[in-house]
């Protein structure tokens, strides 16, 4: 049985290897498995959630383990690659919107999920490549405008250079919804000039000011 301090099981564990690199988000099954394989080599952060066990025979009381929002655990690696220096995170549509904010970065406005496309700035059929950096956020109607055109070509300006980000920003970019503590953690692995924190205090500015100005 759980009880959850905070009570929302969707709340995922940010699992690290031993030496503290973020490797992935969990689920608090997953957790706690790891935590019954003895794998979980040290936690840190507030408690998500208290799990408890069978009640012991001689003493009358009840197991329970907790997991907390970080575990570093042991011999159970995922093995990303993360580690090699030319190590290139995958790159979905997910975590593309999110590097991007969301925003559309020819029109500048931020979209729902379902409005928007991956842009290729030079085009696939103009020898573009499906890579981190020719690839950017557009709202379908922008994508669709510049069509199979550079961003020169339709007369549509760039608002902001595509990068790859690093594999803790990656991380990042996968998290659902990230508590204070996880958030700090991953923080700590970031590069110091994080191209991904300047692009998203940018755009939380520009969101602020609209709605500021917006009323
Ligand atoms: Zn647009």
């Amino acid at each position: 049985m759980v009880s959850g301090v905070m009570t929302d099981l969707r709340l995922e564990v940010l699992r690290t290897d031993v030496a503290g690199m973020p490797i992935e988000w969990i689920d608090y099954q997953q957790a706690a498995k790891y935590l019954a394989l003895d794998l979980v080599v040290y936690s840190l952060g507030s408690r998500l959630y208290r799990i408890h066990g069978g009640i012991c025979a001689k003493t009358g009381l009840q197991s329970f383990v907790d997991v907390n929002a970080i575990v570093a655990t042991r011999g159970v690696h995922a093995d990303t690659g993360h580690r090699r220096p030319d190590y290139v995170p995958p790159l979905t549509n997910r975590a593309l919107f999110r590097r991007d904010s969301n925003v559309c970065l020819y029109c500048g406005q931020r979209f729902s999920v379902r409005d928007l496309s991956r842009d290729h700035v030079t085009p696939l059929c103009q020898g573009g490549q499906d890579h981190w950096q020719n690839v950017v956020t557009a709202c379908k109607r922008c994508n669709n405008r510049k069509a199979g055109r550079t961003p020169e070509g339709a007369g549509m300006e760039l608002l902001a250079i595509p990068f790859a980000p690093t594999h803790a920003e990656y991380v990042y970019l996968q998290g659902k919804r990230i508590l204070a503590d996880q958030m700090e953690f991953l923080l700590a692995h970031f590069p110091r000039n994080s191209q991904l924190l300047e692009r998203q205090r940018r755009a939380e500015a520009a969101q602020a000011g609209t709605c500021h100005t917006g009323g």
